[in-house]
């Protein structure tokens, strides 16, 4: 466990306490919790997974690790010969990376996959680039950053259409494509760690939370048929792109009922007549009012799902 690098801050962050303490505690290096206390249940309140500062990593098993800067996430990976790295996220948190990187390694970073195309996960590379690593996307990223260029995103050397084996030092990292969901080019990330335990899966879920407010860029009914996917994978535990470091599998399982809760009674109320600027007001699943963000967010749910049935989009 890397207890340089932990810090009281993070702790909160991952602990049953987290949610009522402002994330301004000064950086003690402190005992991290083991995961098992890392996957208690995150508590209802109005936390936001935006709006956490500092950054710190978290030793998951030997060899993986999750970095967090501010509320994104992603995870490393340090075999014999060097580092399979994901997300850098942007240029300053990727500094930050590599240096945390060289706390337990001075192995080159050899690969940075990117888990999809958005601009808070992918930017920032360069400093890997620069020594040596290889970029890694699905091929449907590329379009995305042709399109929409970013000077901070490296482009990718390799790229995949359904799944591709990171192999280094004896370690792999199986990267794997359900198909549009969140985006195109959304990919999940297993690592071979104690029999492909955890799942690094980006925006899929957020443990604990209700979905973004207006939940950009989801294609509904493909993100019901690919969390349903993700249940029937063989893993127990999700580390998100956002949030908590791990949660319980069980937590795209709560994503997808809330979703087909409140799909199910917003196109009731559209069936039954009501008026559509009532919907958003009107149309509740109360059994999901205990999730984190539920009050905030529920009426710009509502509302991309009217989108949805309106245009089959
Ligand atoms: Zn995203």
């Amino acid at each position: 466990m890397n207890l340089k690098t932990f810090t009281a801050a993070a702790l909160l962050a991952a602990s049953s306490a987290w949610a009522q303490t402002p994330a301004t505690a000064p950086p003690v290096p402190v005992t991290p919790p083991s995961p098992a206390e890392l996957l208690k249940p995150a508590p209802n309140s109005s936390w936001s997974a935006f709006s956490v500062r500092g950054s710190d990593v978290i030793e998951l098993a030997p060899g993986l690790y999750t970095f967090r800067y501010q509320g994104t996430r992603n995870i490393f990976m340090v075999t014999k010969d060097g580092v399979i790295a994901s997300d850098p996220i942007n240029t300053e948190a990727a500094k930050l990376l590599r240096a945390e990187i060289r706390k337990v390694t001075d192995k080159p970073v050899k690969y940075v996959v990117y888990s999809h195309n958005h601009w808070d996960h992918a930017p920032g590379g360069q400093i890997f680039k620069d020594e040596g690593a290889k970029f890694i996307s699905h091929k449907n990223c590329v379009a995305h950053f042709k399109d929409k260029p970013n000077p901070d995103i490296v482009m990718p050397d390799i790229t995949f259409e359904k799944t591709y084996a990171v192999k280094l030092g004896g370690r792999k990292l199986d990267l794997i494509y359900l198909g549009v969901n969140h985006g195109d080019c959304l990919i999940f990330m297993q690592p071979d760690t104690e029999g492909g335990k955890y799942l690094f899966g980006v925006d899929i879920a957020t443990p604990g939370g209700a979905p973004l407010t207006y939940i950009p860029v989801y294609d509904l009914h493909n993100w019901l048929r690919t969390l349903k996917e993700l249940e029937a994978m063989n893993f127990s535990v999700l580390i998100p792109g956002h949030g908590v470091p791990i949660a319980d599998k069980s937590s795209l399982n709560e994503r997808r009922r809330y979703m087909e809760a409140l799909m199910a009674a917003v196109k009731k109320a559209i069936d039954e007549g009501m008026p559509g600027n009532e919907i958003p007001d009107k149309v509740r699943v109360p059994e999901f009012a205990y999730l984190r963000g539920y009050e905030t967010n529920i009426r710009d749910n509502v509302r991309r799902i009217q989108t949805y049935y309106g245009i089959g989009e």
